[in-house]
């Protein structure tokens, strides 16, 4: 490995011993960079390693609401501006009781180089909070995320950084976020968020951009090993607005996903989550606020597997799209048992770093990163974000063609860098080195900070 890589690695480790979600990112981001930062000696004299995996702003806030019953509440809030290099902080929010520093220093290091892989002009950020949306009423709901607007509102904006969703965060808090903004501001710049019901300057096909997406990507490897993906099987992981958007454009191709799973366990449909009755369920399952996927196997008498996970299952694609860290050692031999070729990551680092290694070396087995296969949710909102300057609104095919061809460049890039820098068929590290050039050259051109 390049000396000043594992430097600033050890860096990272000793400086922040207790964000190991953040330093295990960096270490596998950083790791991929090898060959790149030995062909530009003059990254380490402008230090531009250290610069990167520390964020250019972060905020805390506090966030106090007060339930149906009366009874106050604080939560903690943030925002991390991860590198702003290449464009407007952009990224979600994410609400969820396990939230910290840690956890959102993660997300926004991905997102620098996942932003950047679209191609678009989006720089890296992530927020959230530890507030825990599970059996919470709308009302709530609506009252927390007006707190948390009261917070944020003055660190946004359309040219500054452009919230979405996240886990916990969807159309329904995107709204009253944008709500909460729009009072406070007195102004309607609904380009400050992403992720907008349609009729205040939604895209048509963001919900569904992240899971179509993730397919788009998985043709591309497919086609790349001579398969098609109609009559392939999908093991997900997850039941939420990603896991919903693959099983549609599985069924739509002619593929089907026979897994899901919650927080509760996960379920086995050798059916295929295909049918529009069984697709639509899984927003239900969502809006109910219970986080169960059990339910799905209540409502269509399919098996349940109580707090376990899909690891064990054979299938022609495994895809997990829950949460980080879903796949460990274990469960990577697991998978690595039952001889399956493609391993798509589609949530955010789903793989521990050994498991990750584990699966890559593993003879016939084809690793993609999540960086790269997710990206295109935040690439649609980026196209949300054209439509809002443009005040125009595009047609849904207009928006998918977008989202197709982004995710074929995103393949090909990847592909591309890993070649040009010796390192074969390599999807994960070409993806890392792809997002890192085009941030790294900014960087280098806008002097020193
Ligand atoms: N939370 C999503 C992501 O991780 C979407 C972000 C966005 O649309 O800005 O990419």
């Amino acid at each position: 490995m390049n000396s000043y890589v594992e430097k600033v690695i050890n860096y990272v480790k000793t400086k922040y011993p207790h964000q190991p979600e953040f330093c295990q990112t960096v270490e596998e981001v950083l790791s991929s960079l090898s060959p790149v930062i030995d062909k530009h000696p003059e990254y380490e004299k402008a230090d531009l390693l250290n610069r990167i995996v520390e964020p250019e702003r972060m905020f805390t806030f506090r966030v106090v609401w007060e339930d149906d019953n009366g009874n106050v509440h604080t939560n903690v809030g943030y925002r991390c501006q991860f590198n702003g290099a290449i464009g407007p902080y952009k990224g979600g929010l994410r609400f969820q009781k396990n939230v910290n520093p840690s956890i959102m220093k993660f997300l926004g290091f991905e997102q620098i180089f996942k932003n950047s892989l679209t191609g678009l002009p989006i720089g890296g950020a992530k927020g959230g909070a530890d507030f825990d949306p599970t059996g919470k009423s709308d009302r709530e709901i609506m009252r927390f995320c007006q707190s948390f607007m009261q917070a944020l509102y003055r660190y946004i904006g359309p040219d500054v950084d452009v919230p979405a969703g996240d886990m916990g965060v969807g159309g329904r808090e995107i709204g009253y976020l944008y709500g909460e903004y729009r009072r406070l501001k007195g102004k309607f710049e609904n380009g400050v968020l992403t992720g907008k019901g349609l009729s205040y300057g939604g895209s048509l096909i963001r919900p569904e951009a992240t899971g179509y997406g993730a397919i788009y990507y998985l043709q591309n490897v497919l086609r790349d090993d001579g398969q098609d993906i109609a009559g392939k099987t999908i093991a997900c992981s997850g039941f939420g607005n990603v896991t919903w958007g693959i099983c549609k454009k599985a069924a739509q191709l002619g593929a089907k996903v026979i897994t899901l799973s919650g927080p509760d366990g996960y379920i086995i449909d050798p059916d295929g989550v295909i049918t529009e009755e069984k697709i639509n369920y899984l927003l239900e399952m969502r809006s109910s606020g219970r986080n169960r996927v059990q339910d799905y196997s209540d409502k269509f008498g399919v098996e349940f597997h109580a707090n376990e996970k899909p690891w064990g299952i054979k299938a022609d694609v495994v895809m997990p799209s829950a949460l980080q860290n879903d796949v460990h050692m274990e469960q990577a031999k697991q998978i690595a048992a039952n001889n399956i070729r493609y391993y798509i990551e589609v949530a955010n680092m789903p793989t521990t770093n050994d498991a990750l290694q584990y699966l890559m070396s593993q003879e016939g087995m084809i690793v993609a990163p999540s960086k790269a296969v997710n990206a295109g949710g935040v690439a649609t909102s980026a196209l949300e974000m054209s439509q809002n300057s443009e005040r125009l609104v595009w047609t849904a095919e207009e928006v998918d063609a977008q989202l197709h061809k982004i995710m074929d460049t995103i393949y090909k890039n990847s592909v591309d860098a890993a070649k040009r820098n010796g390192l074969g068929y390599n999807l994960v590290a070409g993806a890392n080195i792809a997002g890192f050039e085009r941030v790294a050259d900014a960087m280098m051109q806008q002097g020193l900070f």
